[in-house]
């Protein structure tokens, strides 16, 4: 299982790169368990509408 800092280093990478599906599926049910990686998750998406802009 996938511990939190392997999931918030996987969702940084994911701005530089597209995740392989294993790792989309792990990060997934990482989050499905965790706030506080859904949390860091909503702030990545937040920064990533925001550099767009
Ligand atoms: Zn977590």
């Amino acid at each position: 299982m996938m511990n939190c800092k392997q999931a918030t280093r996987l969702m940084s990478e994911n701005l530089d790169r597209p995740l392989r599906w294993r790792e989309r599926i792990a990060l997934r049910l990482h989050l499905l368990m965790c706030g506080g990686c859904r949390n860091f998750k909503d702030q990545i998406a937040f920064l990533r509408t925001t550099i767009r802009f």
